[in-house]
């Protein structure tokens, strides 16, 4: 649909270069050390399932280290296909506690280690409730756990463990030159709901999560190279959504932020690229946003890798 028109609209004035059509993830050269590598693995809206769009997911790689920003539907499937081996993943930031957001953690969890040999623990972070959810996940996989590590395989105890973090906002990861920050947003009633910041040897990249306007995150995001933010349709849902209390509906659009507002975000904020991720993939919503934002702007795809080093390189997955 639009990603061309997208990307010639980002073209205007940037360092940013289109690439020739490539497999995913392991098509990406590895590039200087000093870059950040983005892929977006799903970039759905809501519970729904979409099969064009996974749940929401975004893996963030610098010099080789693996970041894994909440685990949406399809996580671990698009993982896979962007080349990278579940069992590599063992850092998993969450945004927040909302399904469409954690709904893959058991396979990355099991599957990450009883099918892609992963030997050390998996590292949580997230709001309050992170914890008891990881503990709670550990409790009803217990039976395969205990098969799979003590009586049948034997597989390594280590890769089963799991250490999770509630956090308050604040620098939540700091190693190898890599710098996490977490920042707070506003998703109405689901709070503490975090956005996050990631830095290294000077690129950056920040995520929204999910936030309806917010002012800490214009803040936290200043100086960004990339910032990947949330959006929603509110026409789209007023027309399309057959909610079981249509009362609902509002609150729901109250609690995320609009196209026009995504644009005022990005406008003020000035990163060298603007991305949707967790938004619908329509013309309309880009249109909505050009009300309030000329500047460089790649509207939401799954498996998009974007390569963040002097250029800024987009390449999308085949279809
Ligand atoms: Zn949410």
């Amino acid at each position: 649909m639009t990603r061309h028109l997208l990307f010639a609209a980002s073209l205007a004035g940037l360092a940013l270069l289109p690439a020739p059509s490539a497999p995913p993830g392991a098509a990406v050269p590895a590039g200087p050390s000093d870059s950040l590598k983005v892929i977006l693995l799903g970039t759905a809206v809501g519970p729904r399932v979409n099969l064009q769009q996974y749940g929401a997911s975004i893996l963030v790689e610098a010099d080789g280290e693996r970041f894994l920003f909440d685990c949406g539907r399809g996580a671990t499937l698009r993982l896979v296909q962007a080349g990278v081996p579940i069992g590599s993943i063992r850092r998993l930031f969450l945004t927040h506690l909302h399904s469409d957001h954690v709904l893959q953690i058991p396979d990355l969890m099991l599957t990450g280690w009883a099918g892609a040999r992963r030997t050390e623990p998996l590292e949580v972070w997230g709001p309050a409730g992170t914890r008891s959810m990881m503990e709670h996940l550990q409790q009803a996989f217990s039976f395969d756990i205990h098969m799979r590590r003590d009586v049948d395989e034997r597989l390594p105890a280590a890769g089963i463990q799991v250490l999770s973090h509630d956090i308050a906002e604040g620098v939540v990861f700091d190693e190898g030159g890599v710098r996490i920050t977490a920042f707070l947003v506003d998703h109405g009633p689901v709070r503490p709901a975090f956005g996050y910041r990631i830095d290294y040897r000077g690129r950056s990249v920040a995520l929204s999560g999910d936030t309806r306007f917010s002012e800490n995150l214009v803040r936290a995001a200043q100086g960004v190279d990339v910032l990947i933010h949330e959006v929603i349709d509110p026409v789209a849902i007023r027309n399309n959504v057959d909610h079981p209390n249509p009362s609902a509906i509002e609150a729901i659009i109250a609690h995320h932020t609009t196209p026009e507002q995504a644009g005022e975000v990005f406008s003020r904020v000035r990163p060298r690229l603007a991305v949707y991720s967790h938004a619908p993939s329509t013309e309309s919503v880009i249109r909505q946003t050009r009300t309030t934002y000329a500047g460089p702007l790649q509207g939401p795809e799954d498996l998009l890798t974007i390569v963040i080093g002097d250029s800024i390189v987009v390449r999308h997955a085949p279809r």
